[in-house]
């Protein structure tokens, strides 16, 4: 989708802390430090945003009081944003059932978050597949918003989150559940054979996020074996350490353009794309319009 001919780009998957990064108070950036990074690309940016490590430390080690104050410093965030570029997601812990369900009320019901995640059973310490994830996919599905798990695999067993992520979207089929950075890195492979395999036996919940562009035969592997309609932009950005932040797209885990692999921009992991195969329906379903369908943007943007 071109508007007022820029690309619409929306990525479900950024990192911004909402308190400060050692987590004992304010966050030591502006907002207008977040938009810059933004603007700098000559794209329509649109972003999602989850929480970030003093949120993560933070509901680790004490879910229950680490939910709320983590979702009220993302709130806050948000809250500076301009009306239709930045979305908020809502951290929960199966850890804490009670308190993830309150927040999904609150901030999806209340302040218009568009999404449950990440969802870090790995680094938190729990399956994504419990009865208490299923409570909190079902949650998130009354809510309307979908549940990003992370699938990436470091320290594990491969493949074996996507195996969860997959085990909760038929546990949980009314949710629409998020795969995410499910393209990129070495087990690209194996969650694009899951998803295909649970879409023939009929799952119509599970959405990908492509993290690593450049990966182009996985790309291209995944328009065609799950349609581009199953893809999304999900590309890991971190707001790391003090602004000035790094750019917008660059390839994760790099912190800084010089060292990247490309050039930082939307139009590079655009060129990807169409390197991997993708016409320009593709690219407009991958960039925006399966985000705008699964987020409910329409109207919000
Ligand atoms: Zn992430």
């Amino acid at each position: 989708m071109i508007v007022d001919g820029k690309r619409m780009w929306i990525d479900s998957h950024i990192h911004v802390r909402g308190w400060s990064e050692d987590g004992t108070g304010e966050r030591e950036f502006s907002f207008e430090e977040i938009s810059a990074v933004m603007d700098a690309d000559p794209a329509l940016l649109v972003w999602i945003i989850s929480l970030s490590f003093p949120g993560i430390r933070a509901i680790s080690s004490d879910p229950a009081t680490g939910i709320p104050w983590t979702n009220e410093g993302q709130l806050r965030l948000v809250e500076e944003a301009p009306p239709g570029r930045i979305f908020g997601s809502i951290g929960v812990h199966p850890g804490a059932v009670d308190e993830s369900l309150a927040a999904i009320e609150r901030y999806a019901g209340e302040h218009g978050f568009v999404q449950v995640g990440e969802v870090l059973g790995y680094s938190m310490g729990f399956e994504l597949d419990s009865p208490a994830m299923v409570k909190i996919a079902r949650k998130a599905a009354e809510f309307g918003v979908p549940v990003q798990c992370h699938v990436s695999t470091a320290g594990q067993q491969d493949g074996e989150q996507m195996r969860q992520t997959i085990s909760l979207a038929r546990m949980a089929p009314e949710a629409r559940i998020i795969a995410a950075h499910a393209i990129g890195g070495r087990n690209s492979y194996t969650h694009i054979t899951a998803a295909e395999v649970y879409a023939e036996m009929g799952g119509e919940n599970l959405w990908l996020e492509i993290r690593d562009f450049n990966t182009r035969e996985c790309v291209r592997a995944s328009v065609e074996r799950l349609g581009s309609e199953r893809l999304i932009v999900g590309t890991d950005w971190i707001a790391r350490g003090q602004a000035p932040f790094p750019p917008y797209g660059i390839l994760f885990p790099h912190e800084s353009a010089e060292e990247n692999p490309y050039p930082c921009t939307v139009a590079s992991l655009e060129g990807f794309l169409r390197e991997s195969g993708c016409d320009e329906d593709d690219i407009a379903n991958i960039a925006a319009r399966n985000s705008i369908e699964l987020f409910r943007l329409e109207g919000r943007l």
